[in-house]
């Protein structure tokens, strides 16, 4: 309809153009024939009056412009007569004819106002001189033309051009229309129709016909083409959604899985979204706890772990953390506290960096809570038993190392009271089955203390040649009576003093050679000490025990390094051992940032690799140790000596008495600490042995004191500790030493003392 419109009034409006400038032309061309026709009168006139105005013959002229006036379509001729206007003395003398308004033609009468009004309102007046034959103006010719004539013309050429328009307007519509309607409307409304008989998705089930105009069949194609993009995106987003659909689910049972709640928090305003299982783990129905926001979850949380949890935000927001994690409590609908574990990440920042939506899940962890509770409880109560293992043993090693004292110094003592040959075997028996129930107990000791983690590591100048060299020997004697070779190589570029625990590095090798001595019945056992790297600080040094012995098999190799482990019973019977040495080896390797490596062969032989690191000393410990530590070989007189013996069990203190009655010294007994420092006071003695361990006063606060009395005779005396304490419950034997010498103590010895090794360290210091 509207197209119709437009193309009628289109058509209507070219029409009209065309009347208008063909109306102008027609004008233009009949104004141009009128006035040409009043040129043609005004110059037939000319002619014919001259004469008749010279001859005063009025009527003649008169008539003249009758047939004019009745040939043209004049409005007026009027004839100004200067002749005349002389003789009668008038300014103008005019005659002519004019139309009346009923077309008539009359006298043109000078006083007529109407006649002089309608010929001022002419259209066009033409004017023409009259001259004589000498040329002088004997008159003038006027011919007046009104528009009526004009108008009438005009109105004839209008009404055709108005009816041709109107009727060529007409054909045209109609043709257009027809037109339109057979090129354009019919397969539109066949695109509409296929169109609109479309699926739910508004998507055409036909495809589009393309007959018609060639610009309607491009549309149908492209129409066609777009409605097979649409089709295929379709199945494309179908697809998508599907897998998106799966997902989803996925992603729900993952979550479901984990038995999570999930939440949504809007940053910028508060609001929180929280899905099912959320509420259901505070016990809440799903919808309960709406409308939620980050005020209701603090109101939630429990007071001492809001400000936890909102650190743990602010890390988040400051991304100082990639994510937010944090254990706290939320109260239950119940009112108990249930433990959550929330973690949650921020999805969108605002420009400006700050956060705006951050999403996460929060799950029930109240059940690994109190297992954990429970198994920090187990633990406490476990390492409960392991001290009271630990404390067991200790008071154990006392008790059994105390009469071991008694047993192995009177078995010496008996050696020495002229026995026979068979009485002497049977006190060797006892002595040797004395010191390896001493040994035993020492190992069971030293890793009760490893595994109770009281075992230290200290760094203190020693001589590598004066470690070395004594602790291989002391393997001689063994090696000897088995009939192997014991040979030791030192890499000469090994420096001498070194600094590290020399006491922990000596039980390790001397616990490695024992055991290669030990289980090698021919061949060699050989000792190498290779320097494997070094720094101006540092040695790296390289210790390798191999033995030709018995070897390992692969299957035990895996054994030897675990407590209580005998690889091979056979061998145990043969070999005396507890399975402890190189459990304790191993430890102690560990402790020490060192590592070690067993090779074996069975029935070929062993070796034993340790690598351990040493710091290298600026200068000799040696020449710092202190003047009264060091030993007097000058003073070397046993006989007579004054000894004064603090000990509070009787055992140890008969059998070191007697021990030095032996020697013929004069002993003196004290019971306590308290005793020993007042006996100071009174008498001098050469030598003091205190016990550590008494009621009341301790050997500790016994020595100080003596060193502390003011002009006692006894202030320099050596002071020799007895200590059986390796064990957990008293200080380390390395602490032992430094405490010794921080209250003046010179030297100790380990109970049960030894007959050699007492008379040694008494020469050493009288
Ligand atoms: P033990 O005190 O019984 O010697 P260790 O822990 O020192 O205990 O040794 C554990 C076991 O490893 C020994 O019983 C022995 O069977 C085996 N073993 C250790 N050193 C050697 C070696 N040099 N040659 C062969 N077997 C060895």
């Amino acid at each position: 309809m509207a197209l119709g419109i437009i193309i009628v009034s289109t058509v209507v409006f070219i029409m009209f153009a065309y009347s208008f400038i063909s109306y102008r032309a027609t004008k233009q061309e009949i104004v141009l024939r009128m006035k040409n026709s009043s040129n043609h009168s005004i110059v037939s006139l000319q002619t014919n009056t001259a004469n008749l105005i010279e001859a005063y013959a009025i009527n003649e002229y008169m008539r003249l412009l009758i047939t004019e006036m009745e040939t043209q379509d004049h409005y007026a001729i009027l004839i100004y007569n200067y002749h005349m206007s002389k003789i009668f003395g008038d300014e103008f003398y005019v005659q002519g004819k004019i139309r009346a308004s009923d077309g008539s033609i009359i006298d043109y009468d000078p006083q007529n106002q109407e006649q002089n009004k309608n010929l001022k309102d002419c259209f066009y007046i033409e004017v023409g001189e009259v001259k004589n034959s000498v040329g002088d103006k004997i008159g003038q010719i006027r011919v007046y033309i009104t528009g009526d004539s004009l108008n009438r013309e005009l109105n004839k050429i209008i009404l055709t051009s108005l009816l041709q328009t109107l009727f060529i307007s007409l054909l045209l519509v109609i043709s257009l229309f027809l037109s339109i309607r057979q090129f354009l409307l019919k397969p539109l409304s066949k695109i509409v129709r296929v169109i609109t008989h479309s699926d739910k998705d508004g998507i055409p089930l036909e495809s589009i016909p393309s007959d018609g105009t060639r610009e309607i069949a491009a549309l149908s194609s492209s129409m066609n083409g777009m409605i097979d993009t649409v089709k295929h995106s379709r199945v494309k987003l179908k697809a998508q959604q599907l897998l998106l659909q799966r997902e989803k689910d996925r992603f729900q049972m993952v979550i479901e899985g984990t038995n999570a709640g999930t939440w949504e928090w809007n940053v910028a305003n508060g609001e929180v979204q929280l899905n099912h299982r959320w509420a259901d783990m505070l016990g809440y129905q799903p919808g309960e706890i709406t409308p939620f926001d980050i005020e209701t979850w603090r109101g939630m949380t429990h007071p001492e772990d809001w400000a936890k949890s909102r650190e743990c935000l602010e890390r988040h927001f400051s991304r100082d953390s990639d994510y937010y994690q944090c254990e706290t409590r939320l109260k239950s609908k119940k009112g108990d506290w249930i433990w959550i574990l929330d973690r949650g990440k921020v999805a969108t920042w605002t420009h400006e960096g700050k956060p705006l939506l951050m999403s996460g899940t929060s799950t029930d962890i109240s059940l690994e809570k109190n297992a954990s509770a429970e198994l920090i409880k187990a633990k406490i109560n476990a390492e409960k038993a392991n001290r009271a293992k630990s404390v067991f043993l200790a008071n154990m090693s006392h008790e059994l190392r105390t009469p071991m004292n008694g047993v192995l110094g009177m078995t010496q003592l008996l050696e020495m009271s002229g026995l026979n040959d068979e009485q002497m075997d049977y006190c060797d028996i006892i002595l040797k089955s004395g010191k390896n129930l001493v040994a035993i107990l020492n190992d069971i000791l030293d890793i009760a203390k490893i595994e109770a983690e009281r075992q230290q590591v200290v760094h203190e100048p020693f001589s590598f040649r004066e470690l070395i060299e004594p602790l291989v020997s002391l393997f001689i004697g063994a090696a000897v009576a088995k009939k192997i070779n014991l040979s030791w190589v030192v890499d000469p570029k090994i420096k001498e003093h070194l600094i590290g625990d020399s006491q922990l590095l000596g039980r390790i090798l001397s616990n490695l050679i024992g055991n290669a001595v030990k289980f090698t019945n021919q061949g060699s056992v050989t000792i190498q000490l290779a320097l494997l790297a070094e720094s101006s600080d540092f040695q790296k040094i390289q210790f390798q025990i191999t033995d030709t012995g018995i070897g390992i098999s692969q299957k035990d190799k895996k054994l030897i390094f675990e407590a209580f482990q005998q690889v091979d019973e056979s061998s145990t019977k043969e070999f005396q051992g507890t399975g402890l040495g190189l459990a304790i080896v191993k430890k102690l390797v560990s402790l020490m940032g060192g590592t070690i490596q067993a090779e074996s062969e069975f029935g070929k032989g062993s070796c034993f690799t340790i690598e351990l690191t040493f710091q290298i000393q600026a200068q000799s410990f040696f020449e710092n140790i202190p003047e009264q530590i060091a030993p007097n070989h000058d003073a070397l007189k046993a006989k007579g000596l004054r000894v004064l013996i603090v000990e509070d069990d009787e055992a140890s203190m008969q059998v070191i008495g007697r021990m030095l009655a032996k020697q013929e010294m004069i002993t003196e007994k004290a019971r306590t600490g308290k005793e020993a420092v007042d006996l100071a006071k009174e008498q001098k003695f050469d030598l003091i042995l205190m016990d550590l361990v008494m009621p009341k006063m301790n050997g500790f606060d016994a020595a100080l004191a003596i060193r502390d009395l003011q002009d006692c005779m006894n202030q320099k005396t050596p002071i020799i500790a007895l200590t059986a304490l390796t064990a957990l419950t008293a200080l380390t034997s390395q602490q032992d030493k430094a405490h010794c010498q921080a209250v003046g103590m010179n030297d100790f010895l380990t109970k049960p003392v030894d007959l050699t090794i007492l008379n040694e360290t008494i020469m050493k210091y009288c």
